[in-house]
């Protein structure tokens, strides 16, 4: 089945490539730290209507399923099925996992044949196996930094702690078949670019239509999460490395705007699309 109605938002970018956002659930994250050192005062009325009891913001898990005339890509894969009770209900985690969130919008995951993920933190990463354990995407590989998959096992307490290593080592021999060292066309009209910053293998995934009124849609991963990350000195706690951050949206940002790209939010619920506009030292999202 074609990208249907059944999605969270769709659109054309021109030459048969088309793009569709799937909500795989959403989870819940600490505000302050999503916001890093931006001081709360700044960002308080930013999230009146979504602040729980306990401080935490809503967040969703984007996947962008793309088809092209050469295959289909699907970028993300969320939180997954292989949590238990205890974590669920720690991370606030509801909705479908990606699975079931393909196969209710119409598209078979068996027939999926890149899956890039932007890194490989649990919320990204997490639905590459199904509830048994075995691969969601028979047919797919996976492209992700070799530099993401390197740090991923480190033993340094802070990325044991964002990683889960466990799950991980199921799919370190299916993620290698696909690693990517630096920037690479996964099809044709798809690329992965290399940003860091966020994580050490972090990349960024841009999408290329062609032919007359062709459009270009970027998903900028946890680097832009949500509207307000427009602001390149607005990095979270997060990041391990956030003056790359800074440096890598800066960039990204900048051509994005001058550009014209559409870019897809990899944490926002309601409007998980749009552009970026230059506004004086930074930029504002604005949606479409
Ligand atoms: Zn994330």
């Amino acid at each position: 089945m074609a990208i249907n109605d059944a999605v969270d938002w769709r659109a054309d970018l021109g030459g048969g490539t088309h793009v569709a956002i799937v909500q795989a659930g959403t989870f819940r994250s600490d505000a302050g730290a999503l916001f890093g050192p931006v001081p709360r005062l700044l960002w308080d009325r930013l999230v009146t209507d979504e602040i729980d009891a306990e401080n935490r913001l809503l967040q969703a898990l984007n996947c962008l399923m793309v088809e092209t005339p050469a295959g289909r890509v699907l970028v993300e894969t969320g939180i997954g099925e292989r949590v238990d009770e205890k974590t669920r209900t720690m991370r606030g985690y509801q909705g479908s996992p990606i699975l079931a969130a393909l196969r209710a919008a119409g598209f078979d995951p068996g027939t999926i044949d890149v899956v890039a993920l932007s890194h490989l933190h649990f919320d990204h990463a997490g639905g590459l196996l199904d509830a048994a354990g075995e691969r969601g995407f028979p047919r797919a590989s996976i492209v992700a930094q070799r530099a993401e998959w390197e740090i991923a096992f480190s033993e340094n307490p802070r990325i044991v702690a964002s990683y889960v290593q466990p799950e991980l080592a199921l799919v370190r021999d299916w993620g290698a078949e696909g690693w990517a060292d630096g920037e690479r066309e996964v099809l044709p009209g798809v690329s992965v670019v290399p940003t860091g910053g966020h994580s050490a293998g972090h990349q960024a995934i841009v999408v290329r239509g062609t032919g007359a009124g062709a459009r270009t849609l970027a998903f900028f991963g946890d680097l832009c999460m949500r509207p307000w990350s427009a602001n390149p000195r607005w990095v979270t706690s997060f990041d391990d490395f956030p003056l790359d951050s800074v440096e890598a949206k800066a960039s990204l940002f900048a051509r994005a705007a001058d550009e014209g790209w559409l870019v897809a939010l990899s944490h926002e619920v309601r409007t998980p699309v749009g552009r970026l506009v230059r506004d004086r030292d930074r930029y504002r999202f604005e949606a479409v």
